[in-house]
């Protein structure tokens, strides 16, 4: 994995889009069924917004049904972090990037085989790269 990246509050709002703010640096969450990503099935790379880091691959998003981009699993075990989240009256498994800490979802024990879990994202914390053609 890369170096954290360690960014001033100023620097991210400069970096940062608005929405990617939001969702990324106060763990907001964008409304069901409005992100960019909720239906894509094209065939790439999900990279964190904030920092760049690959965290996810296309052929382990699915359709959750749920309104956000859904996964099963990350690329690899170290590239998120977890946390305990007890906002909003509910106590969640909150889905962070492992390089600059950015809020993506939350990760919930509802997935489907093999791991079982559904990584639920945020299409503003992401930023896909589709494979090149012919890959
Ligand atoms: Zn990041």
């Amino acid at each position: 994995m890369a170096d954290k990246l360690d960014l001033s509050d100023t620097e991210w709002r400069q970096r940062l889009s608005a929405e990617q703010y939001y969702i990324l640096r106060e763990a907001g969450t964008e409304r069901a069924f409005t992100g960019i990503y909720e239906k894509n099935k094209a065939s790439g790379e999900y990279h964190c917004a904030g920092c760049g880091q690959l965290l996810f691959r296309s052929d382990s998003k699915y359709d959750s049904g749920s309104g956000w981009p859904s996964f099963y699993q990350p690329v690899a075990d170290d590239v998120v972090e977890e946390r305990r989240d007890a906002s909003h009256g509910m106590v969640r498994t909150e889905v962070r990037c492992a390089r600059c800490e950015g809020h993506l979802g939350h990760v919930f024990p509802d997935g489907p085989e093999p791991t079982g879990l559904r990584y639920c994202l945020n299409s503003g914390a992401l930023s896909f790269a589709p494979d090149e053609a012919g890959e």
